[in-house]
């Protein structure tokens, strides 16, 4: 993110694409665009980008990008759909730049192959080599590729029940990686394997009731989502099948599904920041993995905003005689209000009983990381706490090789600190675990360390347990301060598979 400039928030981009401006310089006509037609507009004042085959003139929005002018222009006059999937495939751009839409890319041509007789008998034989290859180093991933798209899913029913059967064969399947909504008539299950995704999506043939259930034998992968009927008929199919039905592909080409939530609970963690409790919907099947986060989406001023949020959970492992904390159908967000920010203004505002959108799980991080681990040192900044919660129950509750759990957590002032009195407490319970407060606008009264993320309070906090042992540093804060703690801990000498930085 860069600074941007006064009147160059997200609310006045939204208010200039409400003023009725002509912001395509086209005067509300859509034309088709060619690839050189694109790469004529590659200019800061004439910048036209591709998206999944939608052309923008994003010479207005430039001042308006949060990571700045420099990131948008590595696209310009250019196709940048990977560049943009790379950085922020969540940001909803046809609600956020539909004013600025020029057109659609023209289908390109095909043009006939004009080829001599001695180039054709080359290529056949360079074709057919390189198919031969193809066919050796490809084989094994093919074959289980189809392996899985043969077997695919299945479904049967009784006088009261449908069931949905999907083998995966994945052996470590649980319950982290199957995700269903179940909302009216429409059906959606979608399946977690490594990079992939496999989906299930219908409109199911009659009704069916709110319950919906899961069974997964995690030893040979397999899944059942099992519906119960409204009404006592025989159903003839299962349903109309959705455009990805019964797909296999990346994870990250699949679009961001969201259901609607309802707020059912908002308490105040310190004065700027609160615990949202949101309830999913009855038919939802949805788990929050450690160390992964949502978007929240709400409409805002008629456009779609989107934001990342790390779920966290109700209280830290302390015992309380509460109920269980992982009930499936609560999200905790701990979100931190900023005065002017669009988004969490927004949320500020919302109601007990009102709904706010709440996308599938996305991140990168991996619990095996911990599982091999005797250390684990946590460095957080402010609201870069939020991951570390979840992170710190998993490693105390399950984590038994865990030697020692270090929680290093920066902040402005006293009252910044989140859930200090729940830390405390842990750390008196459980030995292994210990935290440190570092202030960098303390008061005088402050008796704790003081200062920022630097080499030193590095050097004096981060520490091994034994001379050799196996260490894993998670840190998590304002941008800044993540980049300057990995290049620190780099220089201190810790390895790349040794850190994880939480970003976006
Ligand atoms: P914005 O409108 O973006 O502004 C935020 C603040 O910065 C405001 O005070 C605003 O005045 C100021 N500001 C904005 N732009 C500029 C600028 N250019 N120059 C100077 N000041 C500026 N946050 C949480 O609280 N809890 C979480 O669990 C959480 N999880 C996250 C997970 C991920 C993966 C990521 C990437 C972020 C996470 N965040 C979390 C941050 C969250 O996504 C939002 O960025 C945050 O809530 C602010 O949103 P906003 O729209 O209210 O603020
Ligand atoms: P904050 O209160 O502004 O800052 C927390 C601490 O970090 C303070 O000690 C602050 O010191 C320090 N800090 C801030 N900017 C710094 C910089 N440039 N260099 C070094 N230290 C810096 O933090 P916040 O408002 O809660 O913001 C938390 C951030 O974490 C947000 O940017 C949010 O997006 C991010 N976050 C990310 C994830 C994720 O998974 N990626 C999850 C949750 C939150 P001074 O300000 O005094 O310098």
């Amino acid at each position: 993110q860069v600074p941007l400039k006064p009147g160059r928030s997200l609310m006045d981009w939204i208010r200039l694409t409400k003023s009725g401006k002509d912001l395509t310089g086209l005067k509300g006509r859509l034309i088709e665009v060619t690839e050189d037609e694109l790469s004529k507009h590659n200019k800061k004042e004439d910048c036209w980008i591709c998206i999944r085959g939608f052309v923008y003139n994003v010479t207005p929005y430039m001042e308006y990008h949060p990571g700045g002018e420099d990131e948008l222009m590595k696209a310009a006059g250019t196709d940048g759909t990977d560049l943009f999937d790379q950085v922020h495939r969540w940001v909803n751009y046809e609600s956020m730049l539909k004013e600025c839409l020029v057109g659609r890319m023209a289908v390109k041509p095909i043009a006939a192959p004009k080829v001599q007789f001695t180039c054709l008998v080359f290529l056949y034989f360079s074709f057919f080599f390189f198919f031969l290859l193809e066919l050796v180093v490809f084989s094994k991933l093919l074959t289980l590729d189809l392996v899985f798209k043969s077997s695919n899913y299945d479904w049967f029913q009784t006088d009261s029940l449908v069931t949905i059967v999907i083998y995966t064969k994945q052996k470590d399947m649980n319950e982290e990686l199957v995700i269903v909504d179940c909302q009216d008539k429409r059906l959606r299950g979608e399946i977690i394997m490594d990079d992939n995704s496999y989906l299930v999506e219908v409109d199911l043939d009659h009704a069916v009731s709110e319950d919906v259930a899961v069974n997964i034998a995690e030893k040979i992968g397999k899944v059942e989502i099992i519906l119960s009927k409204k009404d006592n008929i025989h159903w003839k199919v299962l349903g109309q099948p959705w455009e990805g039905h019964n797909t296999f592909i990346k994870r990250t080409d699949r679009g961001l599904f969201y259901r609607k939530c309802k707020l059912v609970s908002k308490t105040e963690v310190t004065h700027d920041t609160k615990l949202f409790c949101l309830m999913l919907p009855k038919g939802t099947h949805l788990r929050v993995p450690t160390g992964q986060h949502v978007y929240l989406k709400q409409i805002i001023a008629g456009t779609e905003v989107v934001k990342p949020y790390t779920p966290v959970l109700p209280f830290l492992p302390l015992d309380f005689q509460e109920p269980p904390c992982h009930d499936g159908v609560h999200i905790y967000l701990m979100i931190k209000i900023y005065s002017r920010g669009l988004f969490t203004q927004a949320l500020d505002h919302l109601q007990i009983g009102d709904y706010i959108f709440v996308s599938n799980p996305e991140g990168n991080f991996k619990k095996s990381q911990v599982q091999a681990s005797e250390d684990l040192l946590l460095l957080a900044g402010g609201t870069g706490f939020t991951p570390m919660v979840k992170l710190l129950n998993f490693a105390l509750t399950e984590v038994s090789c865990l030697r020692t759990v270090k929680l290093i957590f920066f902040n402005k002032t006293e009252d910044d600190i989140l859930w200090r009195n729940q830390l405390e407490q842990l750390a008196l319970k459980d030995e292994r675990f210990e935290v440190q407060f570092i202030l960098s606008q303390p008061t005088k009264d402050w008796v704790g360390k003081q200062g920022k993320i630097s080499s030193s309070l590095l050097s004096e906090f981060v520490k091994r347990s034994r001379r050799d042992s196996k260490v894993l540093i998670c840190i998590c804060g304002p941008a800044p301060f993540t980049e300057q703690g990995v290049q620190y801990l780099k220089d201190l000498g810790y390895s790349q598979e040794e850190i994880h930085a939480f970003t976006a």
